[in-house]
């Protein structure tokens, strides 16, 4: 058993004795990771308030070879998640954060990329950035990295460009859209606005939450958080229960 050091985020805490909890952590080395931290209820833990939820922390720990849970021996704190104190929208956003990353990667997977894309965009929901841009960003993100990013140009099906007046046929089981030949028959297609799929190629065009990139037409951002929803219930098989609180991120 060697103990293994790595950065970390922390998705989930849950109490496993009087002393002990279970945290549930995504990794930049190792990816998604259930590990017991001993003592770390007691007054004097070893971790030191370390175990916060959505706190960037640097931990070693000493990895199971089985299905059992890695044992966390030290956890340092670099980064605290400060948006809860003043900002629903942002805690909101970074709880959805957090989902997604449970939802869409399976242990022991590693994913550098969106570890990096996590940890920059809950910097970025910290510092101001506007949250219905960051939030479709990681989105986005977080689907190219679990394989899931869907088809916005070419048919999913037949690989032809697709071009519209009007609205587009997406298909949430096809992963994409649809053109005239290949729609019918097919079940879960909704129609999408010109203006959703605009936004959705633009947000995938980059993994960095920079906030000057793109600016969300207001206008769509309804349609677009219904289009999200319903694709990611989809891909996991039940509604994502933060996605009823990302239904009004205020403009900002
Ligand atoms: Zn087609």
């Amino acid at each position: 058993m060697a103990a293994e050091k790595t950065q970390a985020i922390v998705l989930k805490l849950v109490e496993f004795s009087e002393t002990s909890c279970v945290v549930t952590l995504f990794t930049e080395d190792f990816g998604k990771i259930g590990a017991l931290a001993k003592g770390a209820r007691r007054p004097k833990s070893p971790f030191e308030g370390a175990l916060d939820l959505l706190a960037l922390v640097c931990i070693v720990l000493l990895r199971k070879s089985s299905e059992a849970l890695d044992l966390l021996t030290e956890a340092r704190l670099e980064r605290r998640f400060r948006s809860s104190q003043r900002d629903l929208a942002r805690l909101y956003a970074g709880y959805y954060v957090a989902e997604l990353l449970n939802e869409l990667t399976e242990p022991g997977d590693p994913h550098r990329e969106l570890f990096q894309a996590a940890d920059a965009t809950l910097f970025a929901l910290d510092h101001d950035a506007p949250v219905a841009e960051t939030v479709l960003r990681f989105e986005l993100v977080a689907l190219r990295e679990a394989g899931h990013m869907p088809s916005l140009a070419e048919c999913v099906a037949c690989g032809r460009p697709v071009t519209s007046d009007k609205r587009f046929a997406f298909g949430m089981t096809a992963g994409g859209v649809l053109c005239d030949d290949c729609r019918p028959g097919r079940r879960g297609v909704v129609g999408v606005s010109r203006g959703v799929l605009a936004a959705l190629q633009q947000a995938s065009s980059g993994t960095e939450p920079k906030e000057t990139e793109f600016v969300l037409d207001r206008a769509i951002q309804g349609e677009l958080r219904a289009v999200m929803n319903n694709y990611f219930a989809h891909l996991a098989g039940h509604r994502l229960r933060m996605s009823e609180y990302l239904g009004a991120l205020p403009n900002q």
